[in-house]
């Protein structure tokens, strides 16, 4: 830190490398003591280094209410708030890739020694690819704001005073495999994709000192989230038959919103 430099040991002996880093990275080496580093090299011959350093976590701020948000299959994310991110785009260029994949795995089957190292290798690239677009989306979704006026999850709740109510993964799996078995469908749903928005979300809220609960998956979409009927959900609609409330609107809102009501439970040691 005294001269921004690391020391690394070369085949000839030790050396002391510049560091080229901007001020976000100069503000959080200051201080701070570097646990783990790893160098690594580009296929372009250059190198970069990765320093790992541990930061406290703030004590979470005191929830006075949840923010539900539902992970589900039209849409990424919707939340109890109303705000909801669309699924459409990221599932165009998943399938287009995995068309791709399809085909390049039936040349390496066939094909000449040379088409099918070449396919291979291309496969390889293409992983790399898909994941790294992937991560791109969770990270905007789950720090930047999105459209215009819409506050990040995160940002909203900690503005908010809320907790953020999660369900459990394995119920979203199984609940969306009930609503559709196709092949499409299960290959999103099932991807790693969600889990990884998660640690995402759960990550950028430990640092905002934002309470996350994970809720019991169990929680049918069919409940009514003001009354705790069941209702009737055609697509995107819910419908509450309970006469003395009838409540009708976005069936992903209702999803969230039920999901918010399990979280305060959760929170208050209400439920496990
Ligand atoms: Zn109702």
């Amino acid at each position: 830190e005294r001269d921004w430099t690391v020391s690394l040991t070369t085949v000839e002996g030790r050396e002391r490398f510049e560091l080229d880093v901007g001020s976000y990275q100069r503000g959080r080496l200051t201080g701070s003591n570097p646990k783990a580093a790893t160098l690594v090299k580009r296929q372009d011959g250059s190198s970069f280094i990765q320093i790992g350093v541990e930061s406290e976590v703030p004590e979470p701020e005191h929830a006075v209410k949840a923010t539900g948000v539902d992970l589900g299959r039209r849409d990424i994310a919707h939340t109890s708030e109303g705000d909801h991110w669309n699924a459409q785009q990221l599932n165009q260029v998943r399938d287009h890739y995995s068309r791709l994949r399809a085909a390049l795995q039936r040349k390496v089957g066939e094909g000449t020694r040379s088409t099918r190292r070449r396919c291979r290798e291309l496969l390889q690239r293409l992983s790399g690819r898909e994941r790294r677009f992937q991560a791109w989306v969770n990270h905007c979704i789950s720090t930047c704001v999105s459209g215009t006026e819409s506050l990040a999850i995160v940002a909203r709740a900690k503005a908010t005073c809320s907790l953020i109510a999660l369900e459990g993964l394995t119920g979203m799996r199984e609940r969306t495999n009930q609503q559709s078995r196709s092949k499409v469908e299960r290959r999103r749903v099932n991807s790693w994709a969600f889990s990884q928005w998660r640690q995402f979300l759960e990550y950028k809220a430990a640092r905002a000192g934002v309470k996350v609960v994970v809720v019991p998956p169990a929680y049918p979409s069919q409940t009514c989230h003001r009354c705790l009927w069941l209702g009737q959900r055609e697509g995107k609609r819910f419908r509450c038959v309970n006469p003395a409330c009838g409540w009708e609107g976005d069936a992903d809102l209702n999803g969230a919103n039920g999901i918010a009501l399990l979280g305060v439970a959760v929170n208050r040691g209400l439920l496990p």
